[in-house]
């Protein structure tokens, strides 16, 4: 680890050590690169535990676009700082901090102003992993599968001393992605709130909206974790959308099906000004559509889409989660485990949010 340390304070490029698919049909192998040196806003993270977003495994097989190999996902990360850059204000060497999908942005567009740094105006969105850096010459990101991560302060949120760590991490991915919509949509005590697909996302859905105050239900494609739903405050699991089955119809469904399914089905559940939105990302050879005419014929109902959450919004949904201890449901593994994890994420084996723990993985 002192290695990459001094590296680091001596303005060198960044030794780091990851786990990296060579294609979109490989198995993930031990991978050495080099990270950015240090720049003066920058701050260098140990990283202890990196969660498996289903993202992770659409862009690693290429299921959106053709990804940028050698690729290192993971996009919930936390960890230990261990250098800051001369000019940070944020953090001290020692704090712990979170990254999640974005590392940087213009910082001067008005979306950037208002902190929705991920629809920067001016295209400098930097996503973690598998995206040219245009702060760094152009270079590849590399995510959180990795052992470091050298990112700008505004991109790392702070996380307090007592945090657990393990935690923490998906909270930086499924935590703002489903926490988000909740609030712009404006949630409150009564409402009733679907969450279709109960995986790391909508989990944390259904924990979050249970928190405000909402009546919370989960669509899901069969009964197994129905007990899990219960459990954690949903009034009831359907697996049907058929409208003569599900009586209620809802202020807010949260989709987070990243397979092929009806969009339409679920605005039918939709009260008049209800909205549906769309966090979920199929593949794109499946990628669902909607008709015009659905949404004319179902007027007064709202459709939109939702993409992570601004740099503000995390660090208070981070907030929020511990100060209300809304953690997600974790299974911890090690590194030799990505492959089996992704395969049970797609054949539905998966429960909710798989976690690696970095240090044993190199250990
Ligand atoms: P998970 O695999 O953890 O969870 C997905 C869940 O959806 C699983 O429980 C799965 O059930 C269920 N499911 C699959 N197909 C259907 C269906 N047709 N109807 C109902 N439920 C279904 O994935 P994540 O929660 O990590 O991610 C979900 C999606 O969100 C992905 O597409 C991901 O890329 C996207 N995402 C989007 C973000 C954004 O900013 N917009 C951020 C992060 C992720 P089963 O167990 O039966 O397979
Ligand atoms: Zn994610």
């Amino acid at each position: 680890m002192q290695n990459y340390i001094s590296e680091a304070l001596s303005g060198k490029r960044i030794s780091a050590k990851g786990f990296a698919v060579a294609d979109k049909n490989a198995k993930f192998k031990p991978y050495d690169f080099s990270r950015h040196a240090l720049g003066e806003k920058d701050i260098l993270i140990e990283i202890l535990f990196a969660g498996i977003c289903h993202s992770d495994v659409h862009s690693a097989k290429s299921e959106w676009h053709e990804g940028i190999y050698p690729m290192v996902p993971g996009h919930e990360i936390a960890g230990r700082v261990i250098a800051v850059g001369s000019q940070v204000s944020k953090f001290k060497v020692g704090d712990y901090a979170g990254v999640g999908c974005m590392v940087n942005s213009c910082g001067e567009c008005e979306a950037c102003k208002k902190s929705q740094e991920q629809f920067c105006m001016n295209g400098k969105t930097t996503f973690t992993y598998d995206c040219k850096d245009s702060f760094h010459n152009n270079e590849p990101t590399y995510g959180g599968y990795s052992n470091n991560i050298v990112v700008h302060e505004h991109f790392a949120v702070c996380v307090p001393s007592d945090a657990p760590l393990e935690k923490v991490a998906p909270l930086l991915c499924a935590g703002i992605t489903t926490y988000s919509p909740l609030k712009f949509s404006q949630i409150k005590a009564g409402d009733k709130v679907g969450v279709a697909g109960f995986g790391g996302l909508g989990s944390m859905a259904v924990k979050y909206a249970v928190k405000m105050g909402a009546e919370v239900y989960v669509f899901a494609r069969n009964d197994k974790k129905k007990e899990e739903a219960l459990k954690m405050g949903a009034k009831a699991l359907y697996t049907s959308t058929k409208p003569s089955e599900v009586k209620e119809r809802f202020d807010l469904i949260i989709s987070t099906i990243p397979t092929a399914y009806k969009v339409s089905e679920y605005i039918d559940l939709l009260k008049y000004g209800g909205e549906l939105a769309i966090v979920g990302l199929p593949p794109a050879e499946v990628m669902p559509q909607i008709s015009i005419d659905t949404l004319v014929f179902k007027a007064g109902k709202k459709v939109y889409g939702s993409l992570i959450g601004g740099m503000k919004e995390t660090q208070e949904m981070l907030d929020f989660s511990l100060q209300h201890k809304i953690y997600p449901e974790t299974e911890i593994i090690t590194a030799d485990k990505i492959d089996e994890a992704y395969d049970n994420l797609t054949s539905g084996k998966a429960k909710f949010r798989y976690v690696i723990d970095m240090k044993k993985s190199f250990s």
